[in-house]
């Protein structure tokens, strides 16, 4: 391991100041906040890892950009450079601007799902199984079980479990799956990557059974960038290529442009050259997102996105980019802290588990240690486990989550590696005295959806 790192591809020409409050007035904002990150102020975060998604910087010609807004509401001309960088970047011809990933979802997912259909991915972001669900169908997870091995090294924890899809497809009959849906990278295992490999092994079964297969592609640079730095063959491939190949698998993709796409709204919904399904989607975004040439956005919104999805696609950016994820990762690693190995491309998870094995899950050790580290150090974190999971809708008993995972998310362009050292050093000392640190119980607990809005307080 080594803490060698890359400076920035970039220098930097606005700067947004953030500070740190002191100890106590984070003791008291976390009180005031039901001892829930989520509700805290933005004020009172000094390094915000929250999300990775809209909370990137963007470039001076992105901002450029946003001064050729053409606000026409039919056939904006920024509508036209978007739909080319699309053709350029994944070499689909139909594009459908969405206000953000999941308006492509809630557009898309009716016209594929009849009622009681399987829809079968790696795993399946969280928005993207309610869309499947809204739309009468069951979302199955395929991924492989290294995803859920924290300790061991497999460079591709986002690829499906090929076999075993096959076989569930044999049992429920062809005629029962909607689609199949590959997210790269995986999200919900850690921002893990695919690999082509696999992909073409997907797409192979597909084909076999005759179902459809499309991308939920929020991190698409990265994944090609895992590929092209992990999977034999492609090391001297530049991502385009590599994002090309990929994409060429697929009959068309869901994109959340607020991670890859370096903007701070907005989505896509595109196909390679299925028309016939584009001018359904097209009818469908009418009332649900607006005329299907701006979706939901600005002109000057989607030049932003034109520019971003091209920007994305630079091998230097992205070097940088996964090596900043891999540097607060290797850190913590040094430091005796169990993270998810390796990092994915766009946060680092830490095993609470691990760290904390005193805390039971139903004490909810992730979200106790992102309490303490905003205490430690103003760092805002957040929880992938069992209060994310949450009760079964039917007996109402917590869920067993497979991990109780500490999220690190890290905005694109955003902070520096002093800023993922200040992290590092908060998360070392807190495992110091580790075991001074108190699980929590609800105060209240909100029915659906509970870890944005419960409030808790901390066990004595
Ligand atoms: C963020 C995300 C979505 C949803 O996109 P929004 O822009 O948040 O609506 C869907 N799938 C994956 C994999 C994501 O990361």
């Amino acid at each position: 391991m080594s803490n060698s790192h890359l400076a920035e591809p970039f220098k930097i020409k606005m700067i947004e100041p953030i500070r740190k409050i002191s100890r106590e007035e984070r003791l008291k904002a976390l009180q005031e906040a039901g001892y829930n990150p989520f509700l805290l102020k933005a004020k009172d975060i000094y390094i915000d890892l929250l999300t990775d998604s809209g909370t990137g910087a963007m470039s001076d010609r992105q901002w450029a950009g946003l001064m050729l807004g053409d606000e026409s509401y039919a056939g904006s001309t920024n509508y036209y450079n978007l739909s080319e960088a699309v053709k350029d970047v994944f070499g689909y011809a139909l594009t459908i601007p969405t206000h953000q990933g999941r308006g492509a979802e809630q557009i898309l997912f009716p016209m594929l799902i009849k009622k009681g259909q399987h829809v079968l991915g790696n795993m399946h972001f969280d928005t993207t199984k309610a869309h499947i669900e809204l739309a009468g169908g069951h979302a199955r997870n395929f991924i492989a079980d290294t995803a859920f091995d924290t300790a061991t090294y497999d460079p591709f924890k986002g690829n499906f479990d090929v076999p075993k899809m096959e076989r569930f497809i044999k049992e429920a009959g062809s005629e029962n799956i909607a689609f199949i849906l590959v997210t790269v990278t995986c999200n919900s295992a850690g921002g893990q990557p695919v690999s082509m490999e696999n992909i073409k092994q997907v797409k192979e079964c597909a084909d076999r059974y005759g179902i459809r297969m499309f991308f939920d592609a929020a991190r698409f640079a990265e994944n090609a960038y895992f590929i092209k730095q992990r999977e034999q063959g492609y090391a001297n491939v530049c991502v385009a290529d590599i994002i090309r190949e990929m994409f060429s698998y697929g009959q068309g993709a869901t994109v959340s442009a607020k991670k890859d796409g370096l903007v701070n709204i907005g989505g896509l919904l595109c196909f390679k050259e299925d028309e016939a399904l584009f001018n359904e989607c097209r009818t469908m975004t009418v009332p649900l997102e607006g005329f299907p040439t701006y979706g939901g956005l600005a002109g000057r919104d989607i030049e932003c996105l034109a520019r971003g999805i091209r920007e994305v696609v630079d091998d230097d950016y992205l070097e940088y980019r996964i090596s900043q994820v891999a540097y607060l990762g290797d850190r913590l690693r040094e430091g005796g802290v169990q993270i998810q190995y390796p990092t994915g491309g766009h946060a680092v998870f830490v095993d609470a588990a691990k760290l904390l094995p005193h805390i039971p899950p139903e004490q909810f050790p992730a979200h106790a240690l992102a309490n303490e580290l905003y205490i430690e150090s103003a760092v805002r974190t957040v929880e992938v486990g069992s209060l994310l999971m949450g009760r079964d809708p039917e007996t109402g008993k917590q869920q067993k989550s497979p991990m109780e995972l500490l999220r690190l998310t890290i905005p694109r362009r955003t902070y520096t590696n002093n800023h993922m050292d200040v992290v590092a050093d908060g998360l070392i000392k807190i495992k110091e005295r580790s075991k001074e640190v108190r699980g929590v119980e609800f105060t209240s607990e909100p029915k659906i959806l509970r870890h944005f809005t419960a409030r808790f307080k901390q066990i004595d």
